[in-house]
């Protein structure tokens, strides 16, 4: 096999819980991760050496060195093999660079299974897994994919049932947050207003939600306790929040740490929809209609 190619959705986080902060710098989430049909395309090609090139949305804001967690996941992966293998990958971005929706934890999934497979190491998902964790807290979803409960760090997960397709729009936004800068943002405003939170609670309605296939609930459900650190550091957000509401949408909600605004809508027509409408507001730089759950496959 001279070449592997392997799609690997973004994600939404349809319940972001986010406890008091630790000791250690981290705080305890509960993370409902959603997988959704914005797919990046990892390949991997043989070659004697290590590489990575980078295309397609915003490629430019990729790092191409060792940062890059696509190279850092074929690295982990060859020592877990215990050799050294080589490989040049080629991504293609679809998923909005530094947007809140993983996409450096899929390319790093992305590598994983591609490498498995063009080095004929035919290692199980359970071992795929115990790698993605070193790699970074999204990492073992991305490898999943479809819908799951995280809690923890958001490392430890349990699938959650689903039933049917749920349709989304995602409105990109111009440049990204950084991700460390908004749980920072999150803290300071929580001491700054004296807010106390207690240890994050799974929300049983929107499991049910979920499980029922249930939109109109799943919309009313939607919770992301970054959100009031992401509208503080990016204010236009607001609007976008405001202008998918006002056409309709389900639920609104700020994708993990922003700056992608996600909006739940009933059907794919109304998704095409509401794409079109804030484009033409001008509240986003893009929007895009997809549905989920969506999962990583080799294509
Ligand atoms: P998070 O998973 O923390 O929510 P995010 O979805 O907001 O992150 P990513 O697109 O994963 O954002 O990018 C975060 C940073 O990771 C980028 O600014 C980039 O410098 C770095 N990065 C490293 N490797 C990649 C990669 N393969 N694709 C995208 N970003 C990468």
């Amino acid at each position: 096999m001279s070449s592997v190619t392997v799609r690997v959705p973004a994600k939404v986080n349809v319940q972001l819980s986010v406890g008091p902060l630790r000791d250690d710098g981290y705080h305890d989430l509960v993370n409902v991760f959603h997988a959704v049909s914005i797919f990046d395309e990892v390949v991997a090609k043989e070659s004697e050496g290590l590489s990575v090139k980078v295309v397609g949305e915003s490629a430019e804001l990729v790092p191409l060195d060792d940062s890059n967690l696509a190279i850092q996941a074929a690295r982990a992966l060859a020592k877990h093999a215990g050799r050294t293998y080589g490989v040049e990958l080629v991504i293609t971005k679809a998923i909005p660079v530094a947007g809140g929706m993983a996409g450096g934890s899929a390319d790093a999934a992305g590598a994983l299974i591609a490498c498995n497979e063009l080095w004929g190491l035919g290692l199980p998902r359970e071992d795929l897994m115990e790698i993605a964790a070193d790699l970074g807290s999204d990492v073992p979803f991305s490898l999943m994919g479809g819908t799951a409960l995280g809690t923890g760090r958001g490392e430890q997960l349990t699938p959650v049932e689903t039933a049917g397709r749920f349709h989304w729009v995602f409105a990109v936004a111009d440049g990204g947050l950084s991700t460390a800068r908004v749980y920072a943002e999150c803290d300071r405003l929580r001491e700054a207003t004296g807010t106390r939170v207690g240890w994050p609670q799974v929300n049983e309605a929107l499991l049910a939600a979920l499980k029922a296939g249930d939109a109109r609930a799943l919309g009313a459900e939607l919770t992301n306790d970054l959100q009031p650190a992401a509208l503080m550091l990016r204010r236009s957000l607001a609007r976008t929040l405001d202008a998918g509401r006002g056409s309709g949408a389900l639920g609104a909600i700020v994708s993990g740490s922003g700056p992608t605004c996600a909006f739940l809508v009933g059907d794919e027509e109304h998704a095409h929809d509401l794409a079109a409408s804030l484009t033409s507001l001008g509240v986003a730089r893009t929007a895009v209609p997809t549905y989920g759950p969506a999962v990583p496959h080799i294509a």
